[in-house]
């Protein structure tokens, strides 16, 4: 029988990290700390849900599961390991760390190999499905983990943020996932972009087109979710930034570098996600619809 986990700590309270850590102290099951490099961010949120919030990421050690919702992998492993790979929170050996964020699995795999050396368990959880999502506590989570004991000590904190969880494989197959399925959902952005862009110009109504693709075959997430509000309805406020998704397909070309294999609608798709990036910056990743449009 597995100890139960009581004391739980939160490293990233950004887009996602605000509604996943504050299904965590919802489920009122756990006692939780919260770190973010904005430590006002940790305070308000920590006193809005019940949680604590801590100053430095070391103040986390006597936490049994640390969750990690950060921008990329090598913020990822910055927080969790020193410059020599060692570990930056003394925690109690057996610790599981859980990285929630869309990180790339080789950097994955590192990182995992540095905290196994000094007694700790990494598993990654990634999530799909938005802030709307998050907040629904209805994310889907893909779960690779090499130690499954490590595994079912930190599933009863997922579930707090969503029960569709995916058991994908070893440590580093949730991280791959979750790019491959965010470089379909970027195929499909890019492509319903172009054909939105193409459209008006042929005089047809952004409108009309978008009712016809959610009732036709080019329907999609994107289509449902994304367009109608953000692009034609012109908010760009979807909560998913540019560098983020950019970050995402690059990661599934490595992939499928890794894999050797010629993949050329992902490396479309990044090469026009990058150019997107590069003209915009930190923006919404909706905006990349009206530099496609216009240049
Ligand atoms: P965000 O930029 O809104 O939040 C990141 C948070 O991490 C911020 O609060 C920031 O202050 C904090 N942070 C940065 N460096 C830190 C450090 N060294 N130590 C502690 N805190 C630090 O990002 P987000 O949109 O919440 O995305 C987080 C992850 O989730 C990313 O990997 C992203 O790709 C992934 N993701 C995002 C979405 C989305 O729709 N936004 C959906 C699924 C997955």
């Amino acid at each position: 029988m597995n100890e139960r986990i009581i004391r739980v700590g939160f490293i990233g309270l950004g887009t996602m990290g605000d509604p996943m850590s504050s299904n965590i102290a919802a489920s009122g099951e756990f006692d939780l700390a919260l770190f973010d490099v904005d430590h006002d961010r940790a305070r308000e949120l920590a006193g809005r849900v019940g949680a604590s919030a801590v100053e430095r990421v070391a103040d986390l050690a006597d936490r049994e599961v640390i969750v990690m919702m950060l921008p990329t992998s090598a913020i990822v492993r910055e927080a969790l390991l020193d410059g020599d790979g060692a570990p930056r929170i003394p925690a109690r050996p057996g610790t599981v760390f859980v990285d929630m964020s869309s990180s790339d699995p080789t950097e994955t795999v590192e990182t995992g190999e540095a905290l196994h050396r000094a007694g700790y368990a990494l598993v990654d959880a990634p999530v799909s499905g938005a802030r709307e999502r998050a907040v629904d506590g209805t994310l889907s989570i893909m779960l690779g983990a090499d130690d499954a004991a490590a595994a079912e000590r930190a599933i009863p904190v997922i579930e707090t943020m969503s029960s569709r969880i995916f058991r994908t494989g070893r440590l580093g197959t949730g991280h791959a996932m979750k790019a491959l399925n965010n470089f379909v959902a970027a195929a499909a952005f890019t492509a319903a972009s172009e054909a939105l862009a193409a459209g008006a110009d042929f005089g047809l109504d952004p409108d009309v087109m978008v009712e016809v693709f959610n009732a036709s075959t080019g329907q999609s997430f994107v289509t449902t979710h994304v367009l109608p509000a953000h692009v034609v309805g012109e908010q760009y406020a979807s909560g998913f930034a540019l560098p983020l998704f950019t970050k995402d397909v690059r990661i599934a070309q490595r992939v499928q570098q890794a894999a050797g294999r010629e993949a050329p609608v992902c490396d479309a798709v990044t090469r026009v996600m990058g150019e997107a990036l590069d003209a915009l910056g930190n923006v919404d990743h909706t905006r990349a619809f009206e530099f496609w449009r216009d240049r």
